[in-house]
């Protein structure tokens, strides 16, 4: 299914029944769960105590790596408790959380006020550390880090591809002119020479109110891009916007390029103003759901909380997701705490399921090929994966693989080919961190074999030099008795 700007990708029937009514509050929960990981970098450590009371905003976490981002407490409360929970991630694996029991709910986040934020990068990177901005679209990147870098363009990305989310599409309806004003804050902090807001074609309200807050404005352009999936993908959009394509293994900025989320970018805004990020826009869509909806909820908030804000459940559910049916994670309950990286609760019915359960064998039709968004040839990879040829992995381009799924929806052997491609991301990592821990051991021993030789060797030298000065000094003692009988021996004869 080609299409303009990057290869591939897919219309898909967009479902955005959740954007249709207006932003709602999510109550505060009895118990907010907050995790410490809640972004691409490390986890860091409390920095409060069980039984400590904590006030609205208060920093819960601190860390020493620079890709660190601390959490805070969304309300005022008493700290119940700091344990290991399981987190809402492929790997099953846990983490651990801030458990606030809050006991002034009244007692939340104030909303930004004050003066814009007049200063430089340098001032502005550790308050947006600080308040704990990470990228809000769904990886979690730490915001400080990449606003480090200068960019020439500045694309804030309102194009929200996967179908059933509709958080950012809410946003721009209700927060337009906010979202203007701090995306010049931005735009002047990078330096970026070209500024502009891609929004997708069938949305067509957000359109309606990001060209009302721009009003005559040429310093940000609204740039309406295709409604074709996976357009909202960094590469992607960067690709239809710009005509640039990132190479294979590097990063946006190595082009000059910067994609932000348009909910990062109210964050920023927000961290400037000193307001912590402590709650975010997260809809709940699908059949298996009352009242679909747009709600703004506390970070640390359950599932089940915001489901049942959205009326709770309606039919049996097949499946419960974290994110979009393409990309979304599969989660067993609804007990997992929302995090910055959640934008999207699914509950999803039979109807709603993308294909059966029973692969077939590649008949080698060349759907996936024709549909992926990064270019690869998936039949290929699947075949590499499954015989674990790694080295052909590498060579036929699977770290460039966005796990998108187009393959998959298109696979009419049904084909688990984007999961099979993220297992075998994961084990490739694993596999080069290992050779990168045996290269360092390997250092550490050579390096040490040599301070033990070199640490012989002068040894050796100062015995030598010791040896000699014993000599030297026998060597002298010698000449001296020497002269000194012989003296003795002049002074009898005379
Ligand atoms: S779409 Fe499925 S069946 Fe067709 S070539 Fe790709 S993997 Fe094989
Ligand atoms: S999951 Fe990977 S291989 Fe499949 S279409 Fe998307 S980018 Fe291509």
């Amino acid at each position: 299914m080609p299409g303009e700007g990057f290869p591939g990708g897919l219309r898909l029937p967009a479902h955005k029944e959740a954007a249709a009514r207006p932003i709602a509050l999510c109550p505060l929960p009895r118990e907010l769960a907050i995790p410490l990981l809640q972004h691409a970098g490390s986890e860091g450590r409390p920095r409060v105590e069980p039984g400590q009371a904590v006030l609205a905003g208060e920093v819960l976490s601190c860390g020493d790596d620079p890709r660190f981002v601390p959490i805070h407490a969304p309300c005022a409360g008493r700290v119940s408790a700091i344990e290991q929970r399981p987190l809402p991630h492929p790997s099953r694996l846990s983490g651990w959380h801030v458990v606030i029991k809050p006991d002034h709910p009244e007692h939340i986040v104030s909303p930004r006020r004050g003066p814009p934020f007049e200063g430089g990068i340098e001032q502005a990177l550790p308050l947006i550390r600080d308040a704990g901005v990470a990228g809000l679209g769904g990886a979690g990147f730490p915001t400080h880090d990449k606003l480090a870098h200068s960019r020439d363009w500045l694309i804030l990305n309102g194009a929200e591809c996967e179908p059933y989310i509709a958080c950012d599409d809410r946003l721009l309806r209700e927060r337009a002119v906010q979202l203007i004003d701090d995306a010049r804050l931005v735009r002047r902090l990078l330096q970026a020479q070209r500024c502009c807001i891609a929004i997708e074609q069938p949305m067509q309200e957000a359109i309606s109110a990001v060209r009302q807050a721009l009003a005559d404005a040429s310093d940000i352009e609204l740039r309406v891009v295709d409604g074709r999936y996976p357009q909202g993908g960094e590469r992607q959009l960067i690709q239809a916007i710009t005509g640039r394509e990132v190479p294979r293994g590097r990063l946006p900025r190595d082009i000059g390029v910067m994609v932000m989320n348009v909910a990062t970018v109210l964050a920023v805004g927000d961290a400037l103003s000193g307001v912590p990020l402590t709650r975010r826009l997260v809809s709940v869509a699908g059949s298996g759901v009352q009242q679909p909806g747009v709600f703004d909820v506390a970070l640390g908030t359950p599932m089940a909380v915001l489901i049942e804000a959205a009326g709770g459940y309606r039919e049996p559910v097949k499946r419960l997701v974290m994110g979009g049916p393409m990309m979304g994670l599969a989660l067993e309950h609804d007990q997992y705490p929302i995090s910055k990286s959640c934008n999207s609760i699914l509950l999803l019915g039979e109807a709603e399921l993308l294909g059966v359960s029973t692969a077939l064998p590649c008949i080698r039709c060349g759907d996936c090929a024709e549909v992926c968004p990064a270019g690869l040839l998936p039949q290929q990879l699947f075949h590499f994966s499954r015989a674990g040829q790694e080295a052909r992995l590498e060579q036929h381009g699977l770290e460039a693989c966005i796990e998108c799924a187009c393959c998959d929806y298109v696979c009419p052997s049904q084909l688990p080919l984007s999961a099979e491609f993220r297992y075998a991301k994961q084990s490739l990592a694993v596999r080069r961190s290992e050779q990168r821990a045996a290269e360092l051991a390997r250092q550490r021993f050579e390096s040490r074999q040599q301070r033990l030789q070199r640490q012989a060797e002068e040894r050796t030298q100062k015995l030598e030099a010791k040896r000699r000065q014993v000599a030297q000094g026998n060597e002298m003692q010698k000449l001296l008795a020497r002269a000194k009988a012989q003296a003795h021996k002049q002074g009898d004869e005379t």
